[in-house]
């Protein structure tokens, strides 16, 4: 049996990092999440206050990102500096998807990313995992869901902290993301040719991990 690997593509809150860390531990493979990356380097942005290109630059420079599953929680470290929660936070979101459309950002993550791709037994995820950073993956899927439903797991995830927010708004934020990750210049976000397109609008979560495990299996020769 070879070990494969798996990018998995889609637009904002279609729940892909769970699906993503499930899959990854059902098959018992390493489990990437690249907008984690990005997020990190939106916090590390903020961390020093910089904005202008040629600081970033420089930051990248010494920018390292690692990861470490505990507890079913997939931590992130930058530079050693434990940031899982901080880099959920909605400004950082934001942020986020503006560096990320920035063209040697993409390149000096793209090396980055590369790296973690080497191996087998690897699921990805992000937004140009399919198409750029590992366009010769045997599984790829474009998961995706209403914006209505993605808002609405949102709200539940942020209810479920104890804080409240407002649906309308959450819509509309998640298709102003949609709008900006699919019309960048570079890597705009969009489904590869050969990507098996997964809508779980109407399926739950271990339904969508069961079908991309399931696929996995078929390539994997099981
Ligand atoms: O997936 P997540 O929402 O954590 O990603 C944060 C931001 O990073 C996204 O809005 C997207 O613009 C960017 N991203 C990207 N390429 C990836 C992963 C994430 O541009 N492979």
């Amino acid at each position: 049996m070879k070990k494969i690997r798996v990018a998995i593509d889609g637009p904002a809150g279609a729940g892909k990092s769970s699906v993503s860390r499930l899959t990854a531990e059902k098959l018992g493979y390493s489990y990437i999440d690249t907008g984690a990356i990005y997020r990190a380097l939106a916090v590390f942005m903020g961390d020093t206050g910089v904005e202008e290109h040629d600081k970033i630059r420089e930051l990248l420079k010494n920018f390292e990102v690692s990861f470490k599953i505990e507890n079913g929680i997939n931590r992130v470290f930058l530079n050693g500096r434990d940031v899982t929660t901080e880099i959920r936070a909605e400004k950082i979101s934001m942020k986020a998807s503006s560096v990320s459309a920035i063209p040697f950002v993409r390149e000096a993550l793209f090396n980055m990313q590369r790296k973690y791709a080497e191996v087998g037994g690897v699921v990805m995820e992000g937004r140009d995992i399919g198409t750029v950073i590992m366009p010769d993956a045997e599984l790829k899927i474009f998961l995706t869901a209403s914006p209505e439903k993605r808002a609405k797991r949102r709200m539940l995830e942020i209810e479920a902290k104890g804080l409240k927010v407002d649906f309308d708004e959450l819509v509309k934020e998640i298709k102003e993301r949609d709008i900006k990750d699919s019309t960048r210049a570079v890597s705009p976000l969009k489904q590869a040719e050969d990507a098996v397109l997964l809508d779980n609008s109407d399926i739950n979560l271990e339904q969508t991990v069961d079908l991309i495990v399931k696929y996995a299996h078929e390539r994997e020769g099981k």
